[in-house]
């Protein structure tokens, strides 16, 4: 049992926590991870600072 899909699909992926600062400002928890794309982290924090 395993609870990522990507990794039985062996696809490019990130267990990081990707942060979402704003839309030009993406921030990962994983110091590896070299593509802050949000469909490649099952992790996705968005900081919604438009208030
Ligand atoms: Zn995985
Ligand atoms: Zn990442």
């Amino acid at each position: 049992m395993t609870g990522c899909p990507w990794c039985v699909r062996d696809e490019d992926h990130c267990h990081g926590t990707l942060v979402v600062v704003t839309a030009v400002e993406v921030e990962c928890s994983d110091p590896d991870c070299t593509d802050l794309d949000v469909s490649r982290h099952e992790l996705v924090t968005w900081i919604d600072d438009a208030g």
